[in-house]
């Protein structure tokens, strides 16, 4: 027995990475997911075809999750689509590094609103259905700098401390309708977003990772899978690091 068969899942930004890592491993488990990604390229649809080749309903949404109309849009083209949500995954992200002397107003908003208001739309959006059903996993990808910190990210940490915040109060809210919503804190994860850094800088997180290797984004779809499921049924407003002991 698959641990979420019947079930239906939503990720956002789920075109590589991460968040195709996890669209991926919800799949073998069962669920038939809906993933998003903003550009119209090709590597979502291979996303959305890798899903159904595992004998799952999948299909790939194209949509800005900082844009709150889409959001609720792609949410309603979804219920119908799939006739229910049981996950949702806030996995989509970016970055607009620089220190505060430099970091203009736009890497600012951008990066708030791609990372935390993205999540705020998206749960906004499925919790109505969520509470109908009586149940849901809601997991929101923030970061261990959310929680540490770091120099020349101000803009992302700030977003995924807030990713933090956000999903306690939300297990605060909607708790008693039976909907668990979590954090997961990965800290060095090899993606395309990671890629960009140099082998410098690389070499210098790995120094400061217990486990000495950056994480892949299979770690992550793991942590992902285990509270998506029924596996974590008593688990909610909980942070997860995910980060080869990083943050302690
Ligand atoms: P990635 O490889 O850059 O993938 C990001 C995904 O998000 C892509 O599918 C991208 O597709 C999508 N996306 C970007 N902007 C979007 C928007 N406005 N609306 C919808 N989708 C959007 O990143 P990743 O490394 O897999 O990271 C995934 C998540 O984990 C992010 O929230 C990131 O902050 C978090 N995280 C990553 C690491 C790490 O070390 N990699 C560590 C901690 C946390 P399009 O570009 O086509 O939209």
């Amino acid at each position: 027995m698959k641990l979420l068969e019947g079930k239906t899942a939503l990720v956002t930004g789920a075109s590589r990475g991460i968040g195709k890592a996890i669209a991926l491993k919800l799949a073998e488990q069962g669920a038939n997911v809906a993933i998003t990604n903003s550009s119209a390229d090709e590597a979502g649809q291979v996303v959305a075809d890798e899903i159904t080749a595992l004998g799952v309903k999948g299909k790939r949404y194209v949509s800005d999750a900082a844009n709150f109309e889409d959001a609720h849009k792609l949410v309603e083209a979804v219920k119908e689509e799939f006739g229910r949500i049981d996950i949702l995954v806030n996995n989509a992200g970016i970055t607009r590094d620089g220190l505060m002397m430099r970091m203009t107003e736009e890497q600012w908003d951008t990066v708030i609103n791609v990372n935390l208001k993205s999540a705020f739309n998206f749960i906004h959006a499925v919790t109505p259905i969520m509470m109908r059903q009586k149940s849901g996993s809601i997991i929101n990808m923030a970061s261990v700098v959310g929680l540490s910190g770091n120099a020349g990210q101000a803009n992302y940490a700030a977003s995924k401390a807030g990713m933090i915040g956000l999903s306690k109060s939300m297990a605060k809210e909607v708790g008693s309708r039976g909907i668990r919503v979590n954090t997961i804190t990965p800290g060095f994860i090899i993606t395309d977003m990671t890629a960009a850094l140099s082998d410098e800088v690389k070499s210098e997180w790995a120094k400061q990772i217990p486990l000495r290797r950056g994480g892949e984004a299979e770690d992550v779809a793991n942590a992902t899978l285990f509270l998506a499921s029924d596996m974590s049924a008593y688990v909610t407003g909980q942070v997860i690091n995910v980060c080869g002991g990083m943050n302690m």
